[in-house]
């Protein structure tokens, strides 16, 4: 706290995993004394660096680019990259503190990073858009490689932010390697990638819900965001006939007492990614749905619950209307969206709750799955590697459960997943020696 007392998101993140792991540590000799916590709080690297960059109009613009390098002890640093205005040196701390468990649970070789910039692509042109992931790259190339660090997709950094910042490393570094993840299909991309974190999540609810003999069939669900992860956490419910009722972005939410369909779906998708609409446009198109402006979806009754947008956006006051509606599984889609407070009342009230760490680890374990492809020179079907992700989220889901049943049979998978997440870095860590 001395040392990051200015950093409260990573403070947030540390103290949910401290709570957890501490006491593991104290009953496990091997661990204690070792100081292993205090090492993986400390970045190996933090890279800080000048973007500067020239939009359409010939004016001059300096954003703030970051790479944390977190851990490497069990593989490359893995991590998205996040262009977003509230980007800090604390939300990526965050960031990649959590992906280091993440990783970790998994299964598959991957270190923790995670990096981005505080430019905002909303409102600039495909053209800035380049020019700014090109000067990003420019100083980034140095510090990541396929056997050093791979980069990904996160919030404000899709297919298009991915494919400028892979042209400009493979023009500075005159190869084509698997430098990034979240390619495109015909240049290294893996299928099942975009997807990956919205359908991955809703295996996971779908693994909780199982064992309260319960399905997605039939529920009504509540889902926040209408980016990446949330579009895909809709389109997989759908499919296995679960009434997705909400979506939401910065302004405000949609409330569609109908359920979406995929042709609703498809609009949003078209909406969102190609004409980088608002969500306030679905009521112009579906009048029967309403539209809250400046509010969150979490008021609106339903079974399950499935936060996919940012940090934060779920309140110990949003979970306690939550749990009174009969919610009974919510689970992260979104980095710790739920706040401390709003946890504490989900384990209060013993309903089901997955961690982002465990629940959206999908997307991340599918980019590892492109690191194997683009290693071997092969591409996969779309039904291999979404027979894998299933696998591996049923794996993610039994190493919570491993670790994190308590003796009144409830399932604190956060618990879990920290102490799942920690045993095979730690054990890592100890190996290398104190490095
Ligand atoms: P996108 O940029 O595709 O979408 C983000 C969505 O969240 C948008 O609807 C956006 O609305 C909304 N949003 C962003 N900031 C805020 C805010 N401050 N308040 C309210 N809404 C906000 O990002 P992704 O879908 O990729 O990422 C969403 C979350 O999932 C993030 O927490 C990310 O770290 C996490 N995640 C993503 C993975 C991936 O594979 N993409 C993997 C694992 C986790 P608006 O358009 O108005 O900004």
């Amino acid at each position: 706290k001395v040392r990051n007392g200015h950093e409260p998101e990573f403070i947030q993140a540390v103290q949910e995993v401290a709570e957890t792991v501490l006491p593991y540590i104290d009953e496990h000799e091997i661990y204690r004394g070792k100081s292993i916590l205090s090492r993986m709080v400390e970045p190996e690297r933090l890279i800080s660096f000048r973007v500067a960059w020239v939009d359409d109009k010939g004016k001059i613009h300096v954003n703030r680019g970051y790479r944390v390098q977190m851990n490497s002890a069990i593989g490359p640093y893995k991590g998205g990259l996040r262009f977003h205005p509230s980007v800090n040196a604390s939300i990526l701390k965050f960031l990649a503190f959590e992906q280091v468990f993440k990783n970790s649970l998994t299964t598959l070789p991957m270190g923790g990073g995670k990096g981005g910039s505080d430019f905002d692509p909303k409102g600039k042109s495909d053209d800035e858009v380049m020019r700014f992931c090109h000067a990003f790259m420019t100083e980034l190339c140095r510090h990541i490689g396929p056997n050093t660090d791979v980069p990904a997709g996160d919030i404000g950094v899709g297919a298009r932010e991915i494919g400028f910042l892979f042209g400009m490393y493979k023009k500075i570094n005159n190869e084509f390697t698997g430098v990034l993840t979240g390619k495109g299909l015909s240049w290294g991309g893996s299928k099942i990638r975009p997807e990956a974190t919205g359908y991955g999540t809703v295996y996971f609810a779908q693994d909780m819900l199982k064992t309260k003999g319960e399905g997605i069939k039939g529920k009504t669900v509540v889902i926040s965001g209408s980016g990446n992860v949330a579009q895909y956490a809709a389109e997989k419910i759908v499919h296995l006939g679960g009434k997705v009722v909400t979506l939401s972005d910065s302004a405000g939410y949609i409330y569609d007492k109908e359920g979406m369909d995929e042709e609703k779906l498809a609009y949003v998708m078209d909406l969102k990614n190609n004409k980088r609409g608002r969500i306030a446009e679905y009521v112009e198109k579906y009048p029967s749905a309403e539209y809250h402006e400046g509010k969150t979806p979490w008021a609106v009754p339903c079974d399950i619950a499935l936060p996919c947008a940012t940090q934060n956006e779920l309140s110990g006051g949003d979970a306690k209307t939550l749990i009174e509606n009969g919610c009974i599984c919510v689970a992260e889609g979104a980095n710790m969206p739920c706040d401390t407070e709003a946890v504490r009342a989900f384990h209060h009230a013993k309903i089901l709750f997955a961690p982002g760490k465990a629940s959206n680890a999908g997307g991340v374990a599918t980019s590892g799955l492109e690191m194997s492809q683009n290693s071997l020179r092969i591409s996969w079907t779309r039904e291999e590697v979404d027979d894998r992700l299933k696998l591996i989220m049923g794996d993610i889901h039994e190493s919570c459960i491993k670790y994190g049943m308590e003796d009144n049979g409830y399932c604190n998978y956060v618990k879990g997943a920290n102490i799942a997440g920690f045993v095979k870095v730690a054990d890592a860590m100890l190996a290398q020696g104190v490095i």
